[in-house]
């Protein structure tokens, strides 16, 4: 089995550097604090044969670990674990947070760019967003080799949708759009040659590049269709190195998951499972989803279950709050 090393696409390992216990944890990959939370709660409750089932579906390599794991486990306490969640739950709603504002500015320039130059819209091979300090830019550029803009839409940080600008000059790329556009490109490539990537009917696949601090990436996300449900997964992302090369591919679910937003009963609450090399947390592509469609459900709060965490994120105040499946049990018990 293939592990795929999902906390550092979040990179909260940074933060959590002068933890001397986690650090080992953090450093390495999301799995190991599986085990971690696993062996904590199992040894705990002695269920046991669930964690030797579930151990079976991970790497020998991880098995090797999991003694040195266990010492670290008795060293460990409350209050770390708790830190660390919470930065975890900062860094994946910030990551979140940022592909939400470039899938935002991407729908909406789409619309107005239809809807105003349709003629021209038509020779667009594509589009993406980024954000500088003074605004939110979506290009749209042509089709051909050494293709050009042919439009740029523009926001100001507080996406209001109906403050835009739109300049349909043709241009050149800048240097800083020629990133974007190579390693969307590349990514474009991957997803038609790569088996990793799946199409499901009735859909289609939007890439997201993103570059921050120097780290580069595309997320790969199914786009929505139906009203009446929100699509969770089929979701990817893959890593670049500073000179565009694709360190990593990554594939964030397991699968298509069709949420129903519900007929004419309001439903409150959602939730969908994490499992096997799924990260054991809420993914920034579950809370993009959530926050770009809000509106169509009546949803307040939606859940991420996993085997070692609930991951709880909270419509009103866009809130997520990470719990270890030992604090649930404790909090469900008290209800
Ligand atoms: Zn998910």
């Amino acid at each position: 089995m293939h592990v795929y090393p999902a906390i550092k696409n979040y990179e909260p390992v940074k933060s959590i550097k002068r933890n001397g216990i986690l650090l080992i944890l953090s450093a390495k990959n999301v799995m190991k604090l599986i085990l971690v939370s696993a062996a904590k709660r199992y040894a705990k409750f002695a269920r046991l044969f669930i964690f030797t089932k579930y151990l079976l579906t991970v790497s020998p390599l991880m098995k090797k670990l999991f003694t040195l794991i266990t010492l670290f486990i008795l060293a460990q306490n409350v209050t770390a674990q708790k830190k660390v969640l919470r930065q975890i739950a900062d860094s994946i709603n910030a990551e979140g947070e940022m592909l939400y504002r470039s899938e935002w500015a991407s729908g909406h320039s789409t619309q107005i760019f239809a809807s105003s130059f349709g003629r021209k819209k038509l020779l667009s091979g594509g589009y993406f967003s980024y954000e500088t300090k003074k605004e939110m830019t979506t290009i749209f550029f042509s089709k051909n080799e050494g293709p050009v803009v042919l439009a740029t839409v523009k926001f100001d940080h507080g996406l209001d949708s109906s403050k835009y600008s739109i300049d349909t000059t043709t241009r050149k790329f800048t240097e800083n759009e020629k990133e974007f556009y190579t390693i969307r490109s590349k990514a474009a490539q991957a997803v038609l040659n790569d088996t990793l990537f799946k199409f499901y009917e009735h859909t289609s696949l939007n890439l997201v590049p993103i570059i921050k601090n120097g780290t580069k990436k595309v997320y790969v996300i199914t786009a929505q269709t139906a009203p009446d449900e929100i699509l969770l997964g089929n979701d990817y992302l893959i890593n670049f190195d500073k000179d565009n090369g694709i360190i990593r591919k990554t594939k964030l679910h397991n699968n298509l998951i069709p949420l129903g937003t519900g007929g004419k009963e309001a439903i409150k609450a959602s939730s969908h499972q994490h499992l096997g090399e799924t990260s054991p947390f809420i993914t920034a592509t579950d809370i993009c989803a959530f926050k770009l469609w809000k509106a169509k459900t009546t949803w307040v709060i939606s859940f991420v279950v996993s085997v070692g965490y609930v991951s709880a994120w909270h419509f009103r105040d866009e809130f997520l709050e990470i719990l270890t499946q030992d604090e649930w049990q404790k909090i469900m018990k008290n209800k």
